[in-house]
């Protein structure tokens, strides 16, 4: 009698066209050949959609949409966008299967506000389709590699879904160290990184300078370690700021894109020029946020993300509410996905003297600044300011005096064009989720 397992695996067979077009690895195959795997995948995505969950269902009907109208990529401009409304407070809203089919359910964070968003996956989608394409020039980790996940694994999709690509996706070692969950402290991760030496890290911009203070005061010197890459997600930050983590650590530090409802979206490549897409995963397209028209290669506008290998829980044109306009030319890397380049949201912007200033364009200039530390705040109120507040620890060493306050203030104002108060503080809290950068009062 064959066990569960068995049965589980003697039945899995990825959907036919992906073993039809994926003839090697994804970021190896030529433009056309893409091209023709995209077309075919959404095609199965919106007649499945169609024929299995009644979301999609009544949006197409109401919209006069049938699965055949759905013949190329173009056409994916007809179908109905799906909205973060739409999800928030319920949970099966994307369902497309039996619900006994469900292997995994991750919530969102939370850090957005409103009703929570769940997303699922049945085993199928979990590990056939998502593991099918892979990437091996954009996210180099191969057998042998040591990587320490330090994001969240818990009410975040963030570390599980490394966890997956790194054990079942790259066959690489994986520590699941976390961050900040019920036994991860930076502490304990800086002793398991003196014991296991890893080669690759995954984490958050902000933890890693956590994770690279608390190595000092254990005496770990971060460049001792065998890193060969350092991966980072889950928020952003400016070039400045990445360039003190690639110094603190000593190796390379790319970006990967991705969200719970979408999965991965974007990996950098090494010359750090935007976010290569992951098309083998994802169709993206920039729409203008107000219309919904689907603006040209160059136009700023909204991300909108189809999933091209969810067919149980199926996510087709999700607005991702993240602004940003790709770039189609081709990179130095060799690479040929097009890049996508991120633009922050008018939500997180500050306002002073009328000018409207995204948070990371402010970061920029104070990194470039090296009496300033790595922690800070934008102390700011909503709506319109008279000037920028910026309250700072200073680097190791570093003496608050006024005459600093005042040359400090002055060189910021000079790159912004707008006053500037410096405020200097001993420490500012390490925050355990995402960091807070800007402080509205
Ligand atoms: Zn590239």
């Amino acid at each position: 009698m064959a066990s569960k397992y068995e049965k589980r695996i003697k039945g899995a067979r990825p959907l036919p066209f992906l073993t039809r077009y994926l003839t090697g690895p994804a970021d190896s195959l030529s433009p056309a050949r893409i091209a023709e795997y995209q077309k075919a995948a959404l095609r199965e995505v919106v007649t499945r959609a169609y024929k299995n969950s009644s979301f999609y269902q009544e949006k197409m009907n109401k919209a006069g949409i049938k699965p055949q109208d759905i013949s190329k990529v173009a056409d994916l401009a007809k179908m109905p966008f799906t909205t973060k409304a739409e999800l928030r407070g319920n949970p099966w809203a994307l369902l497309a299967c039996d619900k006994k089919d469900i292997s995994l359910i991750h919530v969102s964070t939370g850090t957005t506000g409103g009703e929570q968003i769940y997303i699922m996956y049945t085993w199928k989608d979990l590990y056939l389709h998502d593991l099918a394409p892979e990437y091996p020039k954009l996210f180099d980790i191969d057998p042998g590699d040591i990587c320490f996940n330090a994001l969240p694994h818990e009410m975040s999709s963030a570390g599980l879904s490394f966890h997956k690509v790194f054990i079942d996706g790259c066959q690489a070692t994986a520590i699941p160290a976390g961050k900040g969950g019920a036994y991860s402290t930076p502490e304990k991760s800086i002793k398991l990184m003196q014991d296991l030496q890893p080669n690759v890290i995954m984490t958050t911009p902000s933890y890693s300078m956590t994770l690279a203070e608390v190595a000092r005061e254990s005496n770990l010197d971060p460049q001792s370690l065998p890193l060969k890459k350092m991966w980072l997600t889950g928020e952003g930050c400016s070039p400045a700021f990445r360039t003190r983590v690639e110094k603190i650590w000593g190796t390379k530090a790319n970006f990967y894109y991705g969200s719970l409802e979408a999965g991965v979206i974007g990996i950098e490549c090494d010359a750090h020029t935007g976010y290569h897409i992951t098309q083998g995963h994802s169709l993206v397209e920039i729409v203008e946020p107000k219309t919904g028209e689907v603006l040209q290669p160059g136009e700023i506008g909204e991300i909108v993300v189809t999933s091209l290998l969810r067919f149980d829980t199926p996510l087709i044109r999700y607005r991702t509410q993240d602004l940003g306009y790709i770039d189609p030319d081709p990179c130095q890397c060799g690479i040929s996905f097009p890049r996508l380049f991120m633009r922050g949201r008018a939500v997180d912007e500050v306002v002073v003297k009328g000018v409207n200033f995204s948070p990371f364009y402010l970061e920029e200039f104070l990194m470039r600044l090296p009496e300033v530390g790595n922690w800070y705040h934008f102390v700011v109120k909503e709506g319109n300011n008279e000037s920028l507040k910026i309250r700072t620890e200073l680097a190791d060493g570093v003496k608050p005096t006024l005459e600093l306050a005042d040359k400090l203030a002055s060189k910021m104002e000079f790159s912004l064009g707008i006053p500037c108060e410096f405020e200097f503080v001993s420490k500012l809290p390490r925050p355990q989720s995402k960091t807070i950068r800007v402080v509205r009062q």
